[in-house]
């Protein structure tokens, strides 16, 4: 079937156009992998990901696994596919994750859960970004998948906002599923595209923890 589709469809290097596959090597090394990782609440470099002591927070994020640098060819991948999704190009950034997963210190008995997407954005644009990435990696790691959270304002894009700005934007604009019940010990990944302020997955993480979740960790393929 995949060879059959790679016949009709060629992939294509979405940086520079090349045929043969979503990233080429040319701009393969190109990529900024994150060397160190960094601290969710204030971006320095933090061991395993993990939050700094005095970063730490009842309702905050409790670590960060990131691949690269919302730079280059993984910046393009991004945006390119943020209103189109490209077949299978999830499988891209789901390695360049697992790639760099030995140097998060991850807690045990995880479960996955996308960072959502207002309803009628969602409609309009026909997919969640963050539900695809998270539901590949649910699929590669056999880690349980749930949809937990709605979002229900829609929120302004966050680029161009100031840090203050940001977090202001997405304030209340998470909720629970009414359905959804037995968050409570959860230790949870949030998923999402890219990290910037990380307005947006400390408002998820607070939503979480209120409903009693365990430890909330962002994950997300770049951080911008
Ligand atoms: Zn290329
Ligand atoms: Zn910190």
């Amino acid at each position: 079937m995949n060879v059959i589709l790679d016949l009709l469809f060629p992939k294509r290097c979405v940086s520079c156009g090349k045929i043969g596959s979503y990233i080429c090597k040319k701009c393969f090394s190109r990529i900024e992998f994150i060397k160190n990782p960094v601290c969710p609440v204030c971006q320095r470099q933090a061991v395993e990901g993990k939050t700094h002591p005095g970063c730490k927070g009842r309702y905050r994020l409790d670590g960060l696994v990131v691949a690269a640098r919302y730079r280059g060819p993984v910046k393009t991948a991004i945006i390119k596919v943020k209103y189109k999704w490209i077949y299978d190009i999830e499988k891209i950034f789901v390695d360049l994750l697992s790639q760099r997963f030995w140097k998060f210190n991850l807690p045990a008995d995880l479960i996955l859960v996308p960072v959502p997407l207002y309803s009628q954005r969602k409609k309009w644009r026909g997919f969640n970004q963050a539900e695809i990435l998270a539901k590949s990696l649910s699929l590669q790691f056999n880690v349980p998948y749930f949809d937990l959270m709605n979002r229900f304002i829609e929120t302004k894009p966050q680029v161009g906002l100031s840090r203050e700005d940001r977090k202001e934007n997405v304030k209340g604009a998470f909720a629970l599923r009414k359905i959804i019940t037995g968050v409570s010990g959860k230790n949870i990944i949030l998923v999402d595209d890219v990290f910037t302020s990380g307005a947006t997955m400390a408002e998820c993480a607070k939503v979480l923890k209120k409903a009693g979740a365990g430890q909330v960790w962002a994950m997300a393929v770049a951080l911008g």
